[in-house]
């Protein structure tokens, strides 16, 4: 399915305007993949409406192409959708969870104590399902795992009183996190009983968890749950899944709520808290926005910390020598294979890649590890000014690295094709040189 959005976007590639036909054909591939996500379809026609609506009335601005402006709107519109992250500060504080038998609540909580004692807290779980045999030693071995204090009495059968002591034991920690005992509906006993916990523990935030494959289940549910308690935010499991997860924006609307967490596998550490952009990634099937910008990220920071004293203002000085040209390969190889990073940017990468024959970014990537192995076989003086290599020094390197004089030759070519590009800034002023290095 994303595939078919992708490709009807391509469609308008070129394209300085749309017309009403090819803003209908894009809405519609966006509701085939929002209504196969599971998203609400009431949902999905307001979101239809207002991208209709924005595309035809709304001028590209200057110099943006229609399809990036098609792109922007249902991006704007997607992120008015699906809301910001529910808000989490990094302090003291209780939390609730409550959801059906089996949505991932035991293994949320030790996720979510996970993720808190990342952030430099001191998190406690705090078990008070008395229902489901096991559910103590689950819960324990998963906060075991994720080296956090855990709380649970295996032979109590009063959850309320559970809950008591156990935010009295656990009183030194700063996140309360408290699970409950599965429901495997909302039988009314049960609602009963986590109201009377939510009186108890008072909590500061009450979180509904939700397996990622339900579908139009949530909307009860939600509404059960936050007229009993009341829902700050709704933690979706299971996104490893083929499950989209998209039922739990219906939740999310029902209790005018957030989305929290994440849950991407049965680890601890599979935990990711909710962002934007990445999720209406997954549900339009599209590249994902938040995995590259993370991943450009983890590679500058990686690269600088391996490389602190290497100043890019240096360039400016004159002295784009080959090591500088294999930092920058270095860094472009952290963010992984490019098909995929290319792969990750929405619209343009899968479009792009299309049209791409299969092994043309095998070929780029094989020259780039070929590079690489040249440049590891030259020495350090050739590295820092490369126009000391002649024709027998090119001939040993090429044997040295198990490559080829033309390969070395090009590896020169482009080391002194970046090299006249650097010049060119140096022409620039200090001001523009500075506004490009921040791009
Ligand atoms: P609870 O009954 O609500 O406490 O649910 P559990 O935490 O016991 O989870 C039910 C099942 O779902 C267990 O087998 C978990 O390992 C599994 N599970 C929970 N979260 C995830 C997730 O994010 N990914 C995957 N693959 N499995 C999960
Ligand atoms: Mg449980």
């Amino acid at each position: 399915l994303g595939t078919s959005l992708r490709s009807s976007l391509d469609t308008l590639q070129g394209k300085a305007r749309l017309d009403e036909d090819d803003v209908e054909e894009i809405v519609k591939e966006i509701q085939r993949s929002l209504l196969s996500a599971d998203v609400d379809v009431s949902l999905v026609m307001e979101l239809s409406d207002s991208i209709k609506t924005r595309a035809v009335e709304e001028e590209p601005p200057g110099g943006t192409t229609a399809r990036d402006h098609v792109l922007k709107i249902v991006y704007e519109e997607m992120v008015a959708l699906v809301g910001d992250s529910t808000e989490l500060p990094l302090e003291s504080q209780t939390i609730l969870l409550a959801g059906l038998q089996g949505s991932g609540k035991t293994t949320s909580a030790a996720k979510m104590a996970w993720w808190f004692s990342k952030k430099g807290l001191r998190p406690a779980v705090i078990q008070t399902d008395t229902f489901r045999p096991g559910a103590y030693d689950q819960a324990k071995q998963m906060c075991e795992r994720a080296e956090v204090e855990f709380y649970g009495d295996p032979d109590a059968d009063d959850p309320v009183a559970i809950a008591r002591e156990g935010m009295a034991a656990t009183a030194d920690a700063d996140i309360h996190i408290v699970d409950t005992a599965g429901r495997h509906a909302l039988e009314d006993d049960l609602i009963a009983e986590i109201e009377e916990i939510e009186r108890v523990v008072d909590p500061d935030r009450s979180l509904l968890v939700l397996d990622a494959a339900i579908g139009q289940g949530a909307k009860e549910q939600a509404r059960q749950f936050e007229t009993s308690i009341g829902i700050d935010g709704v933690v979706i499991t299971k996104l490893d899944g083929t499950a989209k997860g998209g039922g739990a924006l219906t939740a999310v609307n029902e209790t005018d709520s957030s989305i929290a967490f994440l849950g991407t596998g049965e680890t601890v550490q599979d935990v990711e808290r909710f962002e934007p952009s990445g999720f209406i990634s997954r549900l339009l099937g599209m590249g994902d926005l938040k995995q590259l910008s993370e991943r450009v990220e983890r590679a500058m920071a990686e690269a600088q910390e391996a490389d602190e004293d290497w100043d890019p203002e240096q360039l400016l000085e004159g002295n784009f020598t080959l090591k500088d040209m294999q930092k920058q390969m270095d860094a472009m190889n952290r963010m992984g294979p490019l098909d995929q990073v290319m792969d990750m940017i929405p619209g343009l990468g899968g479009g792009m890649m299309d049209q791409l024959p299969d092994d043309a970014m095998d070929v780029t990537q094989d020259r780039m590890r070929k590079f690489e192995r040249i440049m590891d076989s030259m020495t350090d003086e050739e590295l820092e000014n490369p126009k000391v290599v002649g024709q027998s020094r090119t001939e040993r390197i090429a044997r040295g690295s198990g490559t080829d004089v033309e390969t070395v030759r090009q590896l020169l070519e482009q080391h002194s094709m970046m090299e006249r590009t650097i010049n060119q800034f140096q022409g620039m002023g200090e001001g523009d040189m500075q506004r490009m290095m921040k791009k």
